[in-house]
């Protein structure tokens, strides 16, 4: 009995499918999808599953273009009638930006949930069985409807938005540090004890490869930005020290790259806070301003720069660009 649910599973791999090789005592992936859901059992009380096999990579294997792939998937599979919500398994690492990236070019209000798993197979305790049964849970809820992407581990619903990997081995890595879960999944129920307030979406259906983020330092220079501004890198983000200030031997290099009209998008490496131009020193956010810098509001470097890959696939105009991150 599925009391008419059907939910889409794509399958792209990550510690979710691996076991450990007896040769190398490392995990490698392993599982195939129906052996994954073999595991999530009594599934079919809740929804019919449909399997559909993207890949089967580690997530530091997957690119943007990948992930513009597994959108175009996940559209076309969304616009159908049969389609309650869409699952979709994902290795940890990157697995905030490939959710960001789905959040932000799949319009549609039914659910899609990303979900992965951070002990794998051979282990005691393997989480991927609990975390796809509550993924699929979300995706057959009327709850978790016109809410955006939504990433569910550990029983614990976050917004792609929000969503980061926070810790290298715990179950509850995945946080949303500034503003906190979304809801929870308890007793195979999702529950909301909150909304997002604005969600954006970028109508495209190609990436700019070619944007590159940089890690600000005490003392950083300005050879690594000539570096991406010499390679010929479409757009820069900056994860500048605290409210988004960066050192003064790096404007520079900054002043070049807009000169040139390469976007520079500037966030912050705090894990939380937005940027603003609060100083007005050199190198403070005001002389950032005022050289035309675009401020990324609280997102970290990593969706900052999936969000300006998808802007400059559609637009250089740096006006709508800085319109796209500001307001
Ligand atoms: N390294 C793994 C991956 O991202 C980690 C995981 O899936 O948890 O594929």
């Amino acid at each position: 009995m599925s009391y008419n649910n059907k939910v889409a599973i794509v399958f792209t791999g990550g510690t979710i499918s691996m076991k450990i090789d007896p040769r190398i005592h490392a995990a490698i992936p392993a599982l195939t999808s129906e052996e994954i859901m073999a595991m999530v059992t009594n599934i079919e009380k809740f929804s019919d599953i449909e399997i559909i096999n993207f890949s089967n990579l580690p997530s530091p294997h997957i690119t943007p273009n990948m992930m513009m792939e597994l959108s175009i998937l996940v559209n076309d599979i969304i616009k159908r009638d049969d389609i309650t919500g869409v699952v979709i398994t994902h290795g940890t690492d990157t697995l905030e930006e490939t959710a960001y990236l789905l959040d932000l070019t799949v319009k549609s209000p039914k659910p899609i949930i990303v979900v992965g798993a951070m002990r794998n197979n051979s282990v005691l305790g393997y989480d991927g069985s609990s975390n796809l049964s509550a993924a699929i849970c979300t995706a057959i809820s009327k709850n978790a409807v016109n809410k955006g992407v939504l990433v569910v581990m550990n029983n614990e619903v976050n917004a792609a938005s929000e969503v980061t990997k926070t810790n290298t081995l715990s179950l509850d890595t995945f946080k949303s540090p500034e503003f906190g879960p979304l809801g929870i999944v308890d007793n195979d129920e999702v529950l909301f004890y909150r909304d997002i307030v604005k969600r954006q979406f970028i109508e495209t259906h190609t990436i700019e490869n070619k944007v590159s983020l940089i890690k600000c330092c005490a003392g950083m220079e300005s050879d690594i930005v000539n570096f991406y501004i010499d390679t010929g890198y479409k757009g820069i983000v900056i994860e500048a020290l605290g409210r988004g200030n960066i050192p003064p031997a790096m404007i520079p290099g900054v002043k070049r790259a807009i000169d040139k009209g390469i976007p520079v998008v500037m966030v912050s490496r705090c894990p939380t806070g937005r940027v603003l131009d609060t100083y007005g020193y050199e190198g403070g956010g005001r002389h950032l301003r005022e050289l035309g810098v675009i401020f990324g509001k609280n997102l970290p470097g990593q969706k900052a720069r999936i969000k300006l890959m998808l802007i400059l696939s559609l637009t250089k105009d740096i006006d709508i660009i800085k319109n796209m991150f500001e307001n």
